[in-house]
């Protein structure tokens, strides 16, 4: 067990705070890092503030963890003292189910163990990036191959990056398909920037007129303001896929109805209450479908990686001090960040 230092919720009201918390002992399996950067997702402030209501306290958010390893086990074979590694929103699973043999291990059927928060259906609490080390089963560690220079802006692939990168190939998005990109926050640019390099014509909807520019810069073709009926309207029925990214509840009809027949709008968004939509018959009468996605597995985050790396893409990040968690959080709530705060984690020791 080693001591380490942490930011943590003590409860749903209260702001993250220095906590200290133990990591277990490195076993036969076990890869150490030491965490230099950690990305900071939507799903954190939810869980850190128990919007979705079951968050177990304290809570240690943090799942798009980079950081260089610092011990193995002796049956760790693919990572050795001195890699720079990486963990996503994952860090167990029962590996024995159809999904988990599938390579699915997000959608076990026991509920993969969150890298925080613990088991998906219940069980001991687990601690997340906003640290300054983590044990974990190499079979859940990653490889990253991108330039050391980068390292800050690889650390959000490893869940926005996993999170857009596995609909987009689960719906086979390519070259000569129109997708569209709901919201430009830390998944939505993510999502922009990986439709794009696999080749589709990209559209981005946004809330906030004021990003046009940079969605253009980050890949995409063409840019709606979503509140606006008439550029929403000059879209309907043309889109072969859309990825909805949208932390809040919010209207799907005015999206659903820019699908082609057959097409589907897949939800990666978790909002803490429902959506108001969507109305049937805008689904039954072009046979639309709306679908959901859940990050994705441990061997396609790492195709993910391997891809982003070949293509040069990371993502567009303000570089915090782990002071600032909390500022950080009321600023992704006014989408006031461009695109994905990442804690340097060297402030943990200041
Ligand atoms: P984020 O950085 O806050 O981005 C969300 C974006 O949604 C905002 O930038 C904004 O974009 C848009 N938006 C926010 N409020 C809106 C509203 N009321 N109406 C319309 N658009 C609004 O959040 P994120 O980290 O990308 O996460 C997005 C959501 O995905 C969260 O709910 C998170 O928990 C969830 N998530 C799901 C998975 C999964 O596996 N399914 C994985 C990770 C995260 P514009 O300014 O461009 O409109
Ligand atoms: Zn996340
Ligand atoms: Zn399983």
């Amino acid at each position: 067990m080693s001591k380490t230092l942490a930011y943590a919720a003590q409860n749903a009201s209260t702001a993250l705070a220095p906590f200290e918390i133990q990591r277990r002992a490195v076993g036969p399996n076990d890869v150490a890092i030491d965490i230099l950067y950690c990305g900071v997702c939507h799903s954190d402030l939810h869980t850190a503030r128990n919007e979705w209501k079951n968050t177990l306290y304290p809570s240690v958010p943090g799942h798009e963890i980079v950081g260089t390893v610092t011990a193995v086990g002796s049956n760790v074979t693919q990572f050795k003292v001195g890699d720079i590694a990486g963990v996503g929103c994952m860090v167990d699973s029962c590996r024995h189910c159809a999904s988990c043999a599938e390579g699915l291990e997000q959608y076990c059927e026991s509920g993969f163990t969150g890298t925080y928060n613990g088991p998906v259906f219940g069980g001991a609490n687990t601690y997340g990036g906003y640290s300054s080390q983590i044990v974990v089963d190499q079979k859940f560690t990653l490889h990253i191959r991108h330039s050391k220079d980068d390292l800050a802006a690889v650390a959000p692939l490893l869940c926005a990056g996993i999170t857009t990168y596995s609909p987009l190939r689960q719906w086979n998005v390519g070259p000569g398909q129109k997708v569209g990109i709901v919201g430009l926050g830390g998944l939505g640019h993510m999502g922009v920037k990986i439709a794009a390099a696999l080749g589709a014509h990209v559209v981005l909807f946004t809330t906030s007129a004021n990003k046009r520019e940079d969605a253009l810069r980050l890949g995409a073709a063409e840019v709606v303001v979503s509140k606006n009926p008439k550029e929403m309207a000059a879209h309907a029925n043309s889109f072969d896929f859309i990825l909805n990214t949208v932390a809040a509840p919010h209207d799907l009809d005015p999206f659903l109805n820019l699908l082609k027949r057959d097409a589907t709008m897949t939800l990666v968004g978790a909002p803490d209450t429902p959506h108001p939509s969507p109305q049937v018959f805008g689904l039954i009468f072009k046979r639309r479908r709306l679908a959901g996605s859940l990050i994705g597995g441990i061997a396609e985050t790492q195709e993910m990686l391997d891809f982003c790396a070949e293509h040069g893409i990371v993502s567009d990040i303000e570089l915090i001090p782990i002071q600032s968690i909390n500022q950080a959080f009321e600023r992704m709530l006014k989408s006031d960040v461009k695109y994905r705060f990442v804690i340097d984690m060297a402030s943990l020791q200041q």
